[in-house]
């Protein structure tokens, strides 16, 4: 897998100590300062250093979009490498903000539905990267005081697949852990479901307890391979034994799995489809369902019709499935699940 190589910070730290790391990763959390200069726990020789050596951020700014309603933006940023990435920020139910980060530039998964998975894979971000998209969002936030400044919920649900980027992926989970307010049950990495790497995590005692979505998108095994090519012939027994494992290990409420169900008319939707999530649901036990309308991507499919949805839902409630609806938001600027994509076009013009 090819990797940056720029210096990186990770390097840089290496050869200090611990309370070292400590400080730098204090001042690179703290909304009020501007460059490696500012961290004024440090000496001066090694602020200095780090400034000679490194960029504050590992992403730049290209643009950000605002939605109409302002509740929603989205950002293009460009790495070292000069890759560009999205990261968006939306408005949740209380009132603070939700941070939505990609993992990767492109992915690798193509799942039909998806914009991202249109661009295929270039390669996995740093954990810096991942966290910067964080940052980002703080520095913006400062920038604009009349705005909410609380940023509560992270999710790892722009480009990429985060399992697929395990390390980085758990390094970055750490730090927020560590030098943000958000606790545990505030990060939701979302996954299409890789069972090698859900299986590892399940046995990785570094693996923090964040919560867990897994894309499920069809509980009949045949349309979910029709619509996500990662899928393989027993993936729906493997993931259910998966499932069953993770409530054994982790009966603990604080650790949530959650299934996302995107609602394409016609294909996942139907009345055989409802019944067969019913089914599985019962088979794997406390699971919560997503379902998330679909966000246009160009692609040869519709969402559900508000009728198809409605029946959909309904089934599923009188079965005591725990089902829930997700709201889209940031439609308007493509800034909402799936609508990820960096177009070569508006790339080689920037
Ligand atoms: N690779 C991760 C993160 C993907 S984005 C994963 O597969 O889970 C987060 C969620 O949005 C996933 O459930 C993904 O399947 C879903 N999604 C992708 N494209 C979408 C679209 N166009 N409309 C709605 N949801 C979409």
């Amino acid at each position: 897998m090819s990797s940056v190589s720029l210096p990186t910070l990770e390097a840089f730290l290496a050869p200090l100590p611990a309370y070292r790391h400590a400080q730098v990763w204090k001042g690179m959390f703290d909304a009020s300062l501007r460059g490696w200069e500012s961290i004024s726990p440090l000496p001066s020789a090694l602020r200095f250093e780090l400034k000679d050596t490194l960029p504050w951020m590992a992403l730049q700014e290209k643009h950000v979009l605002a939605s109409t309603r302002g509740d929603t933006f989205k950002a293009l940023l460009e790495t070292n490498d000069h890759k560009m990435i999205e990261t968006v920020i939306m408005k949740n139910s209380r009132g603070f903000w939700s941070v939505c980060v990609s993992s990767q530039v492109g992915c690798a998964m193509a799942c039909t539905f998806c914009a991202t998975g249109k661009m295929g894979f270039t390669r996995n971000l740093t954990r810096e990267e991942i966290i910067d998209q964080y940052r980002f969002w703080i520095y913006f936030l400062a920038g604009k005081p009349k705005l909410e400044q609380r940023i509560s919920n992270l999710v790892y649900m722009g480009m990429g697949e985060p399992l697929a980027n395990y390390e980085n992926v758990k390094g970055s989970l750490k730090l927020l852990l560590k030098y943000t307010d958000m606790g545990p049950t505030r990060i939701t990495v979302s996954s299409v479901g890789l069972i090698p790497m859900l299986r590892k995590l399940l046995n990785d005692p570094e693996w923090p307890p964040v919560r867990l979505a897994v894309s499920l998108h069809s509980a009949d095994g045949e349309t979910r391979r029709n619509i996500m090519p990662s899928s393989y012939p027993n993936f729906l027994e493997d993931l259910a034994s998966w499932t069953k494992e993770y409530f054994t290990q982790f009966a603990s409420r604080r650790r949530h799995l959650t299934f996302e169900y995107v609602m394409l008319s016609g294909v996942n939707d139907t009345p055989m489809h409802a019944e067969k999530l019913i089914q599985f649901a019962r088979k794997v036990g406390k699971v919560k369902i997503n379902l998330i309308p679909y966000n246009d991507t160009k692609s040869k499919y519709n969402t559900s019709e508000s009728a198809a949805l409605i029946a959909f839902e309904k089934k599923l409630l009188d079965a005591r499935v725990d089902v829930t609806r997700r709201r889209t938001m940031g439609a308007d600027i493509a800034a909402a699940c799936g609508q990820l994509i960096v177009e070569k076009k508006a790339a080689t013009s920037l």
